[in-house]
């Protein structure tokens, strides 16, 4: 008999760790303080509503998944003396706090972790790439292991052996979080309806649909997968998802391949970012790519809060910004924006965005997040140290018809589209004209990108 410690991986289905873990298997959930800064709120609401349905998965397989509180290391020294078990399993994590929890556990009690959070070990590869497509030449021809089975009743332990009245009340406690906004459905089934959903209506469009903002508002879940809340959560394995987009490419046809193929690309970058921080822990606080002088940040409070509210006076980063508020999620596209929005035109350092996202979004993942500022802020991998997006171009591009703009800012509704985009170089006696009630622009367009290529340019020893 074992113990499985569940960490970022709330499921039964397709759980490496569970399924190596020797019958009947024990599983339980520790809410470890040490580990709390690891969610947001948001995040946290969401994961503790995905324990409610993990325990009923484990109840419909006739077992209970215990609930515990308290530093991991002690937590599971006593349920194996009680189990009289033989060793704990668990997934691995790679954030420093998520290892040196693990390093704990090990030293207190046998431990084994398995590879399951990515689809290639990043231990089995070279230790960095100086460039996506260098990392992903290796990734691709990397093996990638199919989904493992569910266990069946008799490889858990069964119900009758726990006291399943206080670990019903313990997950009730642990519920009383109240999210400030309102979640998905959680647990794995959810997650494999929107999967299945994504891979017969919208994976074959994928690359066609994905910038696409008006697609991103009239069919949210079909544009792209918005799978991401239950990825990073692991109410969804990988495996599961690499297969079942597999299917969808052999059922392609014509230029559907290439649709298919691009959303499988996408999840590369999702490894590389887990490779980058299995690499250098400290990626979600120093920069990846060294620049040999200082970045001149300039992290103005004011902005920032300007920032966080979606109040900039650009359309494209405030409607990001409110979808982000009030779903806890962000279309890439704007995501990419606004973040580009902060660390250059504004110039405030990437960390305190990457801090916010983490506070604010449903599917904050310490790699894919760190990673992807660090790339918005050219200290990443593939660095281009004039990586700027322009908020007005982008919107110019991708909204231009402001269907997005105008689904997350209803002061600009009645505005004809043309007007929103050219808000930020309209003169203000315009603006105040169109609309009142919408912000002026916090920074001037063209200053601010100068500035930004100045500012980068600096700090990366580039003369033009
Ligand atoms: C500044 C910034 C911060 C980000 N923070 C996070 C984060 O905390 N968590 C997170 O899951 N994603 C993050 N992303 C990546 C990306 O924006 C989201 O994964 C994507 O928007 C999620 O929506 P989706 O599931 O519909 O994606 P889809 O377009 O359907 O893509 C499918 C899957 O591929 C992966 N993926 C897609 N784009 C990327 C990418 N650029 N990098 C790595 N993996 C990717 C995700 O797992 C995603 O669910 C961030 C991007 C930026 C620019």
């Amino acid at each position: 008999m074992d113990l499985f410690w569940h960490r970022r991986d709330l499921r039964t289905t397709d759980n490496v760790g569970l399924a190596a873990a020797t019958e009947p298997a024990v599983p339980v959930y520790i809410l470890d303080p040490t580990t709390a800064d690891d969610f947001g709120d948001r995040q946290r609401a969401f994961v503790v509503a995905g324990l409610e349905s993990l325990a009923d998965q484990y109840r419909e397989l006739g077992s209970q998944l215990l609930i515990r509180e308290g530093r991991a290391e002690d937590v599971l020294r006593a349920l194996l003396e009680e189990y009289d078990a033989d060793s704990v399993h668990c997934n691995a994590c790679y954030t420093p706090a998520r290892r040196a929890q693990a390093d704990r556990v090990q030293a207190t009690v046998p431990l084994e972790r398995h590879t399951d959070l990515v689809l290639v070990d990043p231990a089995t590869l070279e230790a960095s790439y100086p460039t996506h497509s260098q990392f992903y030449n290796d990734w691709e021809v990397a093996q990638k292991p199919e989904p493992v089975a569910e266990p069946t009743a008799s490889q858990l332990v069964s119900a009758d052996s726990i006291d399943a009245e206080s670990e019903l009340e313990r997950i009730r406690t642990a519920i009383e979080i109240e999210p400030e906004i309102e979640l998905p459905p959680t647990g794995s089934e959810a997650a494999q309806e929107r999967l299945e959903r994504f891979c017969e209506r919208g994976i074959k469009r994928y690359n066609e649909r994905r910038d696409d903002l008006t697609a991103a508002v009239e069919r949210a879940t079909e544009a792209v997968s918005r799978l991401s809340p239950y990825i990073a959560t692991g109410m969804v394995g990988i495996r599961t998802v690499w297969e079942t987009a597999g299917d969808a490419l052999q059922d392609a046809v014509g230029a559907e391949t290439k649709n298919v193929e691009k959303y499988r690309y996408e999840l590369s970058w999702r490894e590389h970012n887990y490779h980058l921080l299995a690499t250098m822990p400290t990626l979600a606080t120093e920069n990846y790519n060294k620049p040999p002088n200082p970045i001149a940040w300039e992290t103005d409070d004011e902005q920032f809060e300007a920032w966080k509210h979606g109040e900039t006076g650009y359309p494209l980063v405030d409607a990001g910004m409110r979808q982000l508020a009030e779903e806890g999620y962000i279309h890439n596209r704007p995501r990419q924006v606004v973040a580009s929005f902060l660390c250059k035109h504004l110039l405030i350092d990437w960390r305190k965005g990457e801090q916010w996202f983490k506070t604010q979004l449903l599917d904050y993942d310490p790699a894919v997040n760190a990673g992807n500022w660090q790339w918005i802020a050219s200290t990443g991998t593939d660095s281009v140290a004039v990586r700027i997006f322009d908020p007005v171009a982008q919107m110019a591009k991708y909204d231009r018809n402001a269907t997005f703009v105008t689904q997350y800012v209803p002061e600009l509704e009645g505005v004809p589209a043309e007007s929103i985009l050219e808000w930020p170089t309209l003169s203000p006696a315009k603006r105040e004209q169109i609309e009142s009630t919408y912000p002026e622009p916090i920074v001037d367009r063209n200053p601010a990108y100068e500035r930004a290529q100045q500012t980068f340019d600096r700090a990366f020893g580039i003369d033009r």
